[in-house]
């Protein structure tokens, strides 16, 4: 019997059920089809990860560009095809595109990407969860636990072919991806982490600078590892307060899959309505100079320079930036979420539109919409000696924490000292906290 196995966000051979079972039906014919919704960094990353992916298959690897269909059917006619197995993915087009092709190819799909697949979590009327705390403790942890992760498969016996890789070439970018892609960066990621940061995860994972967290988000993006193999790797430490709160991290990707399944609007439209009202913005100078890491404000520019620097920014900055953009400026979350998916090695359908509807109040479960993140005092908080800020914000770098995330207030003296001359060398602040505060207070007291 011959197989093709498609892959798609499982770019690995360990834990990964559909190419599991089609190497136990036969010879293998591995695919890649380029997915046309990539934007340049996460194509850049991909571009890697297909590179090591084709390694590992002894350059087997086969890459097309086009309508899967189209070349599913073409395949199955070429190497007289008998099956096709992939993993699910579930990006609404993807869904769709994946019904049709059940329709025309014999085909069995699996999951290697959920821990619990979003059609078997409801509350006992049979309706989808919106607030995280039930769906995970409830819906989840009293499910089935996650399946223990398989091992790769010991044999593929994989079909020769003239497939193209001419599709995967990229143009350079700024930041070095060498050695930090792929399957086996991203087992070293996890044991690294599991290893020297994980009794420390609840306390620092909120310090951007502690570099306490896994930076495993672009490697599960695309399946470099599975969700599975990192549930298991932390969980068997036990039950303690940073093991659950990795869980649970963990827990947050899976909801937004699941609220991404069961409203596949959640990248285009508010979850709450009322939000459909609220005054926001499209256009505005101030946009660029967010993008920028320019607004004034260090904490915000400090993680708007991350990104652009390293294609990832801390989870905390995410919110923080977010939380300006949306509510300071009063930009619409989609220009946020845009220029995420722009920049992000790890932008995710899913997780990037939940968290912006989260950030930006009109989510399920999100933040209310009245609680704006203050940059000044998220700083002092979160970036107490300054290390990060100062780091990204080499302009500012000898200014005293005192005035480090509100250099405005600094002394005339202190700033010459230091060569700093404000809407120069560093812009002054583009809005007034309080009164854009008062005004984004305003507008949702309308809605
Ligand atoms: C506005 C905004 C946009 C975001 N966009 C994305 C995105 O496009 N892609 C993406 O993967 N994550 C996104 N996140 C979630 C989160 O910021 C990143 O997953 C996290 O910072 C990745 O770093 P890490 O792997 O070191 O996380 P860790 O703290 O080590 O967490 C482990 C894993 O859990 C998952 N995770 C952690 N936090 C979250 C969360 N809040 N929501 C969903 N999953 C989470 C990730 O897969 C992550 O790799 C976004 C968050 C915000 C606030």
């Amino acid at each position: 019997m011959k197989a093709i196995f498609w892959f798609r966000q499982d770019l690995r051979l360990r834990d990964n059920p559909g190419l599991t079972k089609a190497a136990q039906m036969g010879s293998v014919l591995p695919i890649y089809i380029l997915d046309p919704h990539l934007d340049k960094v996460s194509r850049y990353w991909l571009s890697h990860s297909l590179e090591l992916l084709n390694s590992a298959l002894q350059g087997r690897l086969n890459v097309f560009q086009g309508k899967p269909l189209d070349i599913l059917l073409k395949l199955k006619k070429e190497y007289q095809i008998d099956r096709v197995y992939w993993n699910r993915c579930y990006e609404p087009w993807r869904i769709e595109q994946d019904q049709e092709i059940k329709k025309r190819v014999d085909s069995d799909s699996f999951n290697g990407s959920l821990l619990w697949e979003p059609w078997e979590v409801l509350k006992q009327d049979g309706t989808p969860y919106k607030v995280f705390t039930p769906y995970f403790k409830k819906g989840c942890l009293q499910a089935k636990p996650p399946r223990y992760p398989l091992p790769k498969p010991s044999k593929i016996d994989l079909i020769p072919s003239s497939g193209s890789k001419g599709a995967l070439k990229v143009s350079k970018h700024p930041f070095e991806l060498k050695g930090k892609v792929g399957e086996e960066a991203a087992r070293q990621k996890l044991s690294d982490f599991i290893k020297n940061k994980l009794e420390h995860y609840k306390e620092k994972r909120d310090v951007p600078s502690a570099e306490c967290v896994s930076r495993l988000s672009s490697h599960l993006h695309f399946g470099e590892i599975s969700p599975h193999e990192v549930w298991h790797a932390a969980a068997k430490w036990g039950q303690n307060k940073n093991v659950e709160s990795f869980l649970s991290q963990l827990g947050w990707r899976e909801f937004s899959y699941y609220l991404l399944y069961h409203f596949p609007h959640l990248s285009e439209s508010n979850l709450q309505k009322k939000f459909d009202h609220f005054p926001w913005k499209w256009e505005s100078p101030h946009i660029e100079r967010w993008k920028k890491g320019l607004t004034g404000y260090p904490f915000v520019d400090a993680g708007m320079r991350q990104l652009i620097q390293e294609g990832y920014m801390h989870n905390r900055m995410r919110m923080v930036v977010g939380s300006f953009l949306v509510k300071n400026l009063l930009i619409h979350w989609k220009v946020g979420m845009d220029h995420f998916w722009e920049l992000l090695t790890d932008a995710d359908l899913a997780n990037n539109s939940a968290s912006w509807q989260w950030v930006a109040g009109s989510g399920a479960d999100a933040a209310p919409y009245f609680r704006i993140f203050n940059p000044i005092t998220q700083g002092e908080k979160f970036d107490p000696e300054g290390v990060y800020t100062r780091f990204f914000v080499p302009e500012l770098k000898n200014l005293p924490i005192k005035y480090l995330f509100k250099p405005w207030k600094a002394p005339r003296l202190v700033l010459e000292e230091h060569g700093i001359k404000l809407g120069k060398t560093y812009p002054l602040p583009i809005v007034d906290l309080k009164e854009s505060r008062d005004k984004a207070l305003e507008a949702f007291a309308l809605i």
